[in-house]
């Protein structure tokens, strides 16, 4: 056996740690760290993990993680493998039923772990899906491809490129929706790139990750799947979207526009809010309901335009109080074509950046102003500051986000180099990303979902 079957999915650290005391996966042992002994299985890794954990599974069923550098000793009593598959079903095809074609780029939610053994492991292929989540099959016909295995802070512009490719295909070859399932922590910058990439689908784009992986009682796994599944085969909603929780209990999913969506809490379920606006639909196991009606539709063409292009000479600057000019210079010394500012309040940045803001801009570099508050709009026509810096080249972008700006403009610089063009690109809504008003009903969504918010009027009222 190779030494990657052997100790599978450890790298290294780990697998120095692991080699060092000819200890393989599988192999039954009397671990010793400074403070306890504990007696286990040595597990598989999944290879997304870190190399600082051994994982041991113990008598009493429960899996622990045991840091690297605390282990003095191991004694090797047996050997004991597992051997572990998902229940694994073939997907009834139907032919009444919607063609959707999930793609996978990786996150939590490519993995599932295994419930005897705690390994994680890739459920991919349309039948482990089946054997997992046997309510895809009742929705449609599910066709699934492998593009990446990564954590989303690994996803950038080739992959981008890639997925908006692999979409591109689907389309032409007539599929009924698109699923992509994704990690989360960057799955509003893919959305946001995909609405610009891939513009005018016939067919819903939807995006999908889990905050909890489904080895947990708390996954969200199965639903956002069921939820993001069953609204690109059934609903007439044509447009890039991210599907996830929308309160923090699992009563239904919310379908965020791919440009006005972003993380906003490192581990509730309900991270993904709409902001600036409302969300575009509800969906749960039955009904997918609108929102509003300013979508785009489905239709039965199978026309649209693929733009895949991205200059990565883009960086976002988040002000702070303080900030030195070499932050702006520095950018454009090393010959970055665009920077997307995140200033205070309005859109503001400190005096002292001022000159740098000029030697940009005539170094012909692309400077646009959104603002760190998220909500509201980039307005730099009330103060003093605002007028200044719209002199020194800077162009607010009214209430479009800074990840959305920041993708935005590394597409446009990927299209032309021609400043001009790049803003009338970047002035031009294309998807969503700029609105002309923002509902302050949609503020109040942003606290939790819609009953939780009703609940809390109620009590306030009171
Ligand atoms: N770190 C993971 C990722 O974004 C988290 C997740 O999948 O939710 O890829």
């Amino acid at each position: 056996m190779d030494e990657k079957e052997l100790y599978k999915g450890y790298r290294g650290n780990t697998l120095n740690l692991l080699k060092q005391h000819n200890a393989p996966v599988w192999s039954e042992v009397e671990l010793t760290t400074s403070t306890a002994t504990f007696y286990g299985l040595i597990l598989p890794r999944s290879e997304q993990a870190d190399d600082l954990h051994i994982v041991l599974k113990m008598k009493t069923g429960y899996n622990i993680g045991i840091r690297y550098d605390k282990v003095k000793k191991i004694i090797i009593h047996g050997r004991k493998e597992a051997h572990y598959k998902i229940p694994e079903k073939e997907f009834p095809y139907s032919p009444k039923k919607p063609r959707v074609k999930l793609f996978g780029t990786g996150g939590t939610i490519a993995s599932r772990l295994d419930y005897r053994t705690g390994a994680v492991i890739p459920a991919f292929s349309p039948g482990e899906l089946y054997g997992s989540v046997p309510e895809l099959a009742d929705i449609c016909n599910l066709e699934t491809e492998k593009l990446y295995g990564v954590f989303s802070e690994n996803m950038g512009p080739e992959q981008w490129i890639g997925t908006a490719k692999a979409i591109a295909e689907e389309i032409e070859k007539g599929v009924d929706g698109i699923v992509i399932g994704h990690g989360t922590d960057t799955m509003h910058h893919t959305a946001a790139i995909l609405s610009f990439m891939i513009q005018n689908s016939p067919v819903p784009i939807v995006m999908v990750g889990s905050q909890r992986s489904s080895d947990r009682p708390s996954s969200d796994a199965a639903l956002n799947l069921i939820h993001s599944v069953k609204t690109a085969a059934e609903s007439n909603i044509a447009e890039v979207m991210v599907c996830m929780f929308g309160p923090t209990s699992d009563v239904y999913g919310l379908l965020h526009r791919g440009t006005r969506v972003r993380k906003m809490h490192s581990s509730y379920r309900s991270t993904f809010r709409t902001i600036g606006d409302i969300p575009i639909a509800m969906v749960n196991r039955e009904v997918i309901r609108p929102l509003r009606n300013d979508y785009k539709k489905r239709r039965n063409d199978k026309t649209f335009k693929l733009f895949p292009f991205f200059d990565d000479r883009v960086a976002i600057v988040y002000y702070y109080p303080n900030m030195k000019p070499d932050m702006i210079d520095s950018l454009v010394e090393k010959g970055y074509k665009g920077i997307v500012i995140a200033g205070t309040g309005l859109g503001h940045v400190n005096k002292p950046l001022y000159p740098a803001l000029g030697r940009a801009k005539d170094a012909g570099v692309a400077v646009y102003m959104t603002v760190q508050t998220l909500w509201g709009y980039a307005q730099m026509y009330v103060y003093d500051t605002g007028r200044d810096l719209m002199e020194l080249g800077c162009i607010p972008l009214a209430n479009m986000l800074p990840e959305v700006a920041y993708v935005k403009l590394g597409w446009a610089l990927g299209m032309t180099t021609d400043i001009d063009e790049v803003k009338e690109i970047m002035l031009t809504p294309i998807a969503g990303e700029m609105t002309d008003r923002e509902p302050s009903n949609g503020y109040l969504i942003l606290q939790g979902g819609i009953p939780e918010v009703e609940e809390f009027i109620s009590k306030v009222k009171k």
